[in-house]
């Protein structure tokens, strides 16, 4: 066997749209300028491809271009967010809401605040992976100022009712910030109806290069202020010193408009392939869909199976399909996550949780192999060892 596994592992990241590279090459070599130079050609050619990215992207969450801030991905627009809004609100309160199955990325800069004095709130999940409104209204307090709430969960998929909870924010004053890496280019998101203030968002989710992504900052009703967490030449308004990188911001922008120009058709695509995937492995004894079924993004399926042992599953998947145990963060450990802990319930700790993420490249055919042979490798692993 020397064919390459078939990826279904896309929300852990997904291959460079061809292109979106061929947009990207020029940037690396003629068009290399750095673009603060405003004395020549190659800097206002630099300005001028970050100008078109930054339009694109925010056209994508109904934004303005001067309300997006170029960072090195959704980690460092969510440490942006949280540190920067927890420095320059300090003297206005001290406490934050967020939930337990966000991605770490929000869940760690918390818990560092924390060690500094901040009073966190981390609110539960229902069984299906939503948060409880009612929940989140008790948890409200006069020295809150900011809530965080993921729009799209990269694990399980599920998405939160974000206009909801925006809602709620706006009635008190009290900020929202969403980490919308598994959202953009994938499920509609509109800043001004679902009234976030600040947004994280990635290039690598949807078919753009890694290592770029940015933070969509309100800049009017409320203006947003943001402490810079790192200091030096004032790009980006001084909120995010350091030189462009144009070409992944060329790449984050070609892939945001390819996405959100195929984004309905491509979701009824990858909803239909998740539900084959699914009709077809739940004719298994003792598989669980971990998650809401339908408030979910399309190309996500997080099963729990009974029955067979973690590590021998996914070494015999992973010759024909690659998935992942969980997050990709932590799947080198294969411990239950964060997230399915959450969950709670229903949910047994001994079963084995599958990750499976769709993408645009995979075809019908791929999908009834991966059934194939997830069916067949849980067949074989259970008759060895009489689990089940
Ligand atoms: C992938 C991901 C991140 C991390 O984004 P990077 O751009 O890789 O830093 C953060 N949050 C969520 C929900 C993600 O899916």
């Amino acid at each position: 066997m020397s064919a390459r596994p078939i990826y279904l592992d896309c929300n852990a990241t997904t291959p460079v749209d061809e292109q979106v590279l061929t947009a990207m090459l020029p940037y690396f070599t003629e068009r290399f300028g750095n673009s603060s130079s405003v004395t020549h050609l190659y800097g206002w050619e630099g300005e001028a491809a970050a100008q078109k990215a930054r339009e694109i992207i925010a056209a994508a969450i109904n934004a303005t271009p001067e309300e997006i801030v170029f960072t090195s991905g959704a980690t460092e627009a969510n440490n942006l967010a949280i540190q920067g809004l927890a420095e320059a609100y300090f003297h206005k309160g001290q406490h934050i809401i967020t939930v337990a199955t966000e991605h770490n990325a929000v869940l760690n800069p918390c818990k560092y605040l924390q060690s500094l004095g901040f009073e966190i709130t981390v609110l539960p999940v229902q069984e299906d992976g939503i948060i409880d409104l009612k929940q989140l209204r008790q948890a409200l307090r006069n020295n809150t100022v900011f809530v965080s709430v993921m729009a799209v969960n990269n694990e399980i998929g599920v998405l939160q009712p974000l206009a909801e909870i925006g809602a709620i924010c706006r009635e008190n004053n009290i900020f929202l910030h969403t980490d919308a890496a598994q959202g953009i280019g994938k499920i509609p998101l509109d800043v001004q109806e679902m009234k976030v203030d600040l947004m994280s968002l990635t290039a690598h989710k949807i078919y753009g290069p890694k290592g770029v992504g940015a933070l969509y900052v309100r800049r009017r009703n409320p203006r947003v202020q943001l402490a810079p967490q790192q200091y030096g030449g004032d790009q980006e308004k001084g909120i995010r010193s350091g030189t462009l990188p144009i070409p992944q911001i060329v790449g984050f922008g070609k892939a945001v408009e390819i996405a959100v120009a195929d984004q309905y058709q491509e979701n009824q695509r990858l909803v239909t392939l998740r539900d084959q995937l699914w009709l077809q492995i739940s004719q298994l004894d003792k598989i669980y869909l971990n998650g809401h079924p339908t408030l979910r993004l399309g190309g996500n399926l997080n099963v729990s199976v009974a029955g067979v042992d973690g590590v021998a599953l996914l070494s015999g998947l992973q010759p024909v399909v690659a998935v992942s145990s969980g997050s990709a963060c932590s799947s080198a450990k294969i411990a239950q996550s964060h997230v399915l802990r959450a969950l709670g319930g229903s949910l047994d700790l001994t079963h084995v949780s599958i990750r499976f993420g769709i993408g645009k490249y995979n075809t019908e055919e791929e999908i009834n192999i991966v059934a194939a042979h997830f069916i067949s490798t849980v067949h074989s692993l259970r008759k060895q060892s009489n689990l089940v």
